[in-house]
């Protein structure tokens, strides 16, 4: 039986790097049956909502999906297609692997940097919870729980367990926020306790972002609130060669969506230039979820082996090669 999943192209640059995705899993002979969805500004509008029930709908029944970036309007418009979709699905734990790519140059080539972002995904600032008090006047909420709280730190932790990471650093800014981050940190306290064989530090995340730039080795595994997340997962793609190439996953106990960090890329979309590597490490992601570990290892090792070679490789990461190139130099590379 082939796995049902639910697939997203969305918009900007999505429709381009799902369709390279889908050429490759194709490629592999991964037994994959697609429910494609579309999602974008046109289709939101008319229906009202952000995430359109036919879509919550097949995401509940497929219980995985693979998602393009779908374009958010900035200081007003509806409300983020990600964040609905992941306090919708209740996508608690956003899991970001962020590693150099082999013989890929970059500023930090000679670093090797092989790290695991765990970002809490349903609170925080992105409870969405503004309100004009006056004219002029805006508070905007930030949500922090325990049962949030914990549970994304008991994720983290369990992964790291399973997957052999030994140090895990939680990022806050509980100097400042004493209650809001000084809660998180209670919950991960709490739960560094059950792992003992797992080193546990703390740091301050404005420090956090000085010591990755300045000794990214030094990390392994990175947990931290909504907001810090999104910020440092963006920092810590730029280490490794921009947003073109790190992939991320949604996870929830019912559900889980992958997608990758970055967004709908406007400025180059529907140039065929944008990589596809995001995404389709996503979906190897995806394919270790579903157990498909043979598949998943297959695919990684044919994109390592076109940046291993240096081409052909996309423009972001400075090749000249388009999309489609690129797709079809890891396909033959598939073994
Ligand atoms: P969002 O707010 O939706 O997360 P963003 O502000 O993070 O979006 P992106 O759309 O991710 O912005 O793009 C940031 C920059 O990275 C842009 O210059 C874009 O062209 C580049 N970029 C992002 N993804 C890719 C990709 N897959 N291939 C090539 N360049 C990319």
């Amino acid at each position: 039986m082939p796995h049902l999943v639910t697939l997203i192209p969305g918009d900007g640059i999505g429709p381009e790097v799902a369709g390279a995705v889908v050429h490759v899993l194709q490629a592999a002979a991964v037994p994959i049956q697609w429910e494609r969805v579309e999602l974008n500004a046109a289709i939101i509008a008319q229906a009202g909502e952000s995430v359109p029930l036919d879509i919550l709908e097949s995401l509940r029944r497929t219980r995985i999906g693979l998602k393009g970036p779908v374009t958010t309007p900035v200081a007003g418009g509806f409300q983020s297609v990600n964040v609905t979709l992941r306090k919708q699905l209740d996508l608690y734990a956003n899991v970001r692997p962020v590693r150099s790519l082999p013989g890929l140059k970059t500023r930090y080539q000679d670093v090797p940097v092989d790290l695991v972002i765990f970002r809490e995904n349903t609170e925080d600032l992105y409870a969405g919870l503004e309100h004009e008090v006056v004219p002029d006047v805006v508070t905007s909420l930030k949500v922090i729980t325990r049962k949030a709280s914990g549970r994304i730190a008991r994720y983290a932790f369990e992964y790291a367990r399973r997957a052999g990471r030994k140090k895990i650093t939680a990022i806050h800014k509980a100097n400042i926020m004493k209650l809001g981050d000084g809660l998180f940190l209670r919950c991960c306290r709490e739960v560094t306790q059950q792992y003992p064989e797992v080193e546990y530090r703390e740091l301050i995340v404005d420090n956090a972002a000085l010591q990755l730039v300045l000794r990214p080795e030094q990390f392994d595994a990175l947990l931290m609130p909504n907001l810090y997340g999104d910020i440092i997962s963006d920092l810590a793609a730029g280490l490794v060669g921009g947003l073109g190439i790190v992939p991320g996953a949604n996870i929830g106990e019912d559900c889980a969506v992958f997608e990758a960090v970055h967004g709908s890329a406007p400025d180059i979309a529907g140039k065929g230039v944008a990589n596809p590597t995001a995404l389709l490490s996503s979906a190897v992601l995806m394919l270790f979820h579903l157990g498909e570990h043979e598949a998943a290892r297959r695919i990684q090792k044919a994109v390592e082996s076109v940046y291993a070679e240096g081409k052909p490789l996309p423009r972001d990461v400075g090749g000249t090669a388009s999309t489609r190139e690129f797709t079809q130099a890891v396909i033959d590379r598939l073994q």
